[in-house]
């Protein structure tokens, strides 16, 4: 059997490196749109050492701060606007997943005339807009892949597209931006992290070279998740980790965990590492069951001797609970078997599954 595997990002890791590599950005053209939430990009940093290192350059820069946590089509097309209106050549994204996957979109609407649900079809007449990423939270791996995942109100849901053009050329990874997470915010985006090194190891997309990365991704997560817990993060490991976990989504995607989690982030407004980390104990227990052997890669790497040592780490790093009345775990189930990646799942999944897992929160 052959396999591929295409993540085309330069990476430029550690303290300091926006500033250091800046000479990384010319080539890139004279105008940058800056694509960010409303205020992380300010806390973190990164926008004080990215506009320093655009001024190096010569290059001048506009700002769309209007970017919230899982995304509207509808930001995405004002973004989109602006980055015409402002002739920018490039687009920096300084974020979290949520500024991340908005660039990718804004990107797209920047050199492509097309009504917004057309996006989803991901077929560009135009380049998209090259993207440079800053990631600020160690979660979503966005950096790293050629998703981006956003919240559509005309269908009550979230929803992806990929291409290639969405990875981005040049993404910097310093570990300093992510101190000024609040906790609850680390504990959510870490839960991302380990969600997608997980779920891409309990895919039928999984190969032999995605589960390097995700089992990479997982000796780390399992090695730090303890101290982040503790309020000690080894911030450099994670980003590291949530980088390779989002090498191996790239490639396999994520499974049942993310789609049924797309659910109580719409309808429960649940932070999307959060849902993941909600939803975790019952897949792998389900996998326990159905996938003992494939279950086990996942056991080996974080070296967890069983399943409920493996779902006790997941439920250290869960914030918050949530809890669904029954109309609601068999409402969101029936709408959640529906999705594309159900079919990716490693045995015939069944809605009443799902619904025993979204009775069970
Ligand atoms: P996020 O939605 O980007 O950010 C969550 C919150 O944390 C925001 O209030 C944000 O503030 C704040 N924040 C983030 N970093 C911070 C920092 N360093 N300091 C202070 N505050 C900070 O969270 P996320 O979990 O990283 O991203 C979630 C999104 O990514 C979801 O839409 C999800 O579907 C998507 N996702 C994408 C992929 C992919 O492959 N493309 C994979 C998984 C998930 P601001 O509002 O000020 O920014
Ligand atoms: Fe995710």
């Amino acid at each position: 059997m052959t396999e591929h595997m295409y993540i085309p990002t330069r990476l430029v890791i550690g303290r300091g490196c926006v500033k250091e590599y800046a000479k990384e950005l010319s080539g890139f053209g004279a105008k940058a749109l800056l694509v960010t939430g409303k205020s992380s990009a300010e806390k973190s940093g990164a926008l004080a050492d990215m506009k320093e290192a655009l001024r190096k350059g010569g290059i001048s820069w506009e700002i769309f701060n209007e970017v919230e946590a899982n995304p509207t089509l509808e930001t995405c097309v004002k973004g989109g606007q602006l980055a015409k209106k402002c002739g920018a050549d490039f687009v920096i994204a300084i974020g979290g997943g949520s500024p991340m996957d908005a660039a990718k979109a804004i990107a797209v609407f920047a050199t492509n005339e097309i009504a917004p649900m057309d996006i989803f079809k991901a077929d560009f007449k135009t380049q998209p807009l090259p993207l440079i990423c800053v990631p600020l939270t160690a979660g979503t791996g966005s950096e790293v892949t050629p998703y981006s995942i956003l919240t559509v109100h005309e269908i009550k849901n979230k929803q992806s597209f990929a291409h290639p053009a969405n990875f981005s050329r040049l993404a910097f990874l310093d570990p300093e931006y992510l101190k000024s997470m609040t906790r609850e915010t680390l504990l959510d985006t870490v839960a991302d992290a380990l969600s997608h090194a997980i779920e891409s190891i309990l895919c039928k997309r999984s190969t032999k070279v995605s589960e390097v990365y995700a089992e990479a991704a997982l000796r780390r997560l399992s090695s730090v998740i303890p101290g982040v817990i503790a309020g000690k993060p080894d911030y450099e490991m994670l980003l590291l980790a949530s980088s390779l976990a989002g090498m191996a989504i790239s490639h396999t995607g994520t499974v049942i965990v993310h789609s049924m989690g797309y659910m109580l982030t719409y309808y429960k407004d649940v932070p999307h590492g959060r849902a993941n980390a909600l939803l975790l104990p019952g897949f792998i227990r389900l996998c326990e069951k159905h996938v003992p052997d494939a279950l086990q890669k996942v056991l080996d790497a974080t070296g967890k001797e069983n399943a409920e040592a493996l779902c006790d780490m997941v439920k250290g790093l869960t914030a918050q609970p949530c809890s669904l009345s029954f109309d609601e775990a068999a409402e969101f189930a029936s709408k959640a078997i529906k999705a594309k990646n159900v079919s990716q799942n490693l045995w015939a999944l069944t809605e009443a599954e799902e619904a025993d897992i979204f009775a069970a929160l």
